[in-house]
């Protein structure tokens, strides 16, 4: 049967190879994929969201079932487009999407129905915001309604800084239609986590534990990015942690969501911090989060074609198998990255790094051009790689890395750190 997968990053090419496994995948296609995902199998020239475009696409060659990567193309209705024509796709409806796709409905939403979450307010009027972070002080978090490409959240130090993003985002319109409106809310403290789960909109089944690192620089300096690696299991969140999400988040925002006459159906992914009240919601995002989905997947024992189909069909499988192992993603990145970087230089060494033992290296942000592999993107390769913990992952990921090179490469060399002092081993 054929897949269909919606996206070129990392997160799609993980997801391609898993999906490629399946004895029941006879082909993958990418929509746009990349180099990676054309070795798979191959790649159509669609944008993600041309959702028309896609569903024609999938129409046409007999697509079973496609997979959407990307949150943009489930906020525009892609999965109520194929859904109207009869075909099968995993991912949220347009309406349950809006958990990602407008900040203040999935903060209304937490609020209805009891989730935890920081306190805040909605406004739609700048003068009205301002005063509120006025009255209020700092530090306080000033975050656009809409998607923003993980831009659009400032966690503000002082009041002038609260202001300044307000009159970014509502008056000068930096993020566009998205910051028509903006959520104000209270600065939460702790560590964040992030915990993810399959549902059909009735049951889910949680996916194995990931933490990703969104600052550029080691140590959690710099400037966020869209995530420069993950490693799972994360042992930040316990069992009990665990229990204390699935009770007060995900059960709740499910049913929350059947209520309101959305069921969710797809991946939905908890952003949270863990603070000495217990845990709060950050956000919700609609899909897999990259890079951890590309730590999770190595680490899936399970069909990831039937576990799709199983929650489109609202027969949810009972659990997913995971490998014992611990798995890392190594984000390399571009010059310049998460600012403006550049473009077309060529990448050498991949062959030799998937040498080394378990290492898997995706395609984030590549291209082929005169039989060359080039960069094209900020986050331009994942370097995957399993290990009986990790310290094991870490050795294989950076040994991996030596062999990979292109002017300008740049990557985090303390990815999965975090796990070793929790758990007492340093390095
Ligand atoms: P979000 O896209 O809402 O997850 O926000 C992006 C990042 O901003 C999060 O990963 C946190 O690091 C930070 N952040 C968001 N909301 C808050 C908050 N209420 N308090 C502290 N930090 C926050």
């Amino acid at each position: 049967m054929k897949v269909l997968v919606v996206g070129g990053g990392g997160r799609e090419h993980a997801l391609a190879w898993k999906l490629a496994q399946s004895p029941k995948v006879s082909e993958v296609i990418g929509a746009p994929g990349n180099p990676g995902i054309a070795k798979l199998g191959r790649c159509v020239q669609i944008s993600p969201t041309d959702v028309k475009a896609l569903a024609d696409f999938a129409e046409k060659e007999g697509i079973e079932l496609t997979v959407v990567g990307p949150e943009a193309p489930l906020v525009e209705g892609i999965v109520d487009e194929f859904e109207k024509r009869g075909l099968k796709i995993f991912g949220p409806s347009k309406a349950a999407a809006r958990l990602e796709g407008s900040k203040a409905f999935s903060k209304e939403m937490m609020r209805k129905y009891g989730v935890p979450t920081a306190d805040f307010e909605v406004f739609d009027d700048p003068e009205k915001a301002i005063e509120f972070v006025k009255k209020k002080g700092a530090p306080i978090v000033v975050k656009a309604d809409g998607l923003a490409a993980g831009k659009g959240v400032v966690v503000a130090k002082t009041v002038e800084e609260a202001i300044e993003a307000i009159k970014k985002i509502m008056v000068d319109k930096v993020f566009g239609e998205a910051g028509n409106r903006v959520v104000i809310e209270e600065c939460l403290f702790g560590e964040e986590a992030s915990y993810l789960v399959i549902t059909d909109g009735e049951r889910f089944v949680p996916l194995a534990t990931a933490q990703d690192h969104k600052a550029v620089y080691d140590g959690d300096r710099g400037p966020n990015t869209g995530g420069m690696g993950a490693y799972s299991p994360a042992p930040v969140l316990s069992e009990e942690l665990e229990k204390e999400v699935q009770e007060k988040v995900i059960k709740p925002i499910l049913e929350g969501m059947r209520k309101e006459g959305h069921p969710f159906k797809g991946v939905l992914y908890a952003g949270l911090m863990i603070t000495d009240e217990g845990v709060k919601v950050l956000e919700f995002n609609v899909r897999f989060g990259d890079p951890e989905a590309q730590a999770l997947l190595r680490r899936l024992d399970s069909d990831l074609f039937e576990v799709c189909t199983s929650a489109v069909e609202g027969r949810l499988v009972e659990e997913l198998h995971w490998k014992p192992e611990t798995s890392i993603c190594v984000v390399l990145a571009s010059r310049g990255y998460p600012g403006k970087y550049e473009k077309g230089k060529v990448i050498t060494g991949i062959e030799e790094a998937e040498k080394v033992p378990t290492v898997v290296v995706f395609h984030a942000g590549t291209k082929e051009e005169n039989g060359k592999l080039l960069t094209n993107g900020g986050r331009v390769l994942n370097v995957t790689a399993l290990g009986k913990d990790i310290v094991e992952a870490r050795e294989r990921a950076y040994e991996a890395i030596k062999r990979i090179h292109f002017d300008g490469m740049h990557y985090r060399k303390d990815i999965g750190l975090k796990a070793l002092k929790r758990l007492g081993i340093e390095e």
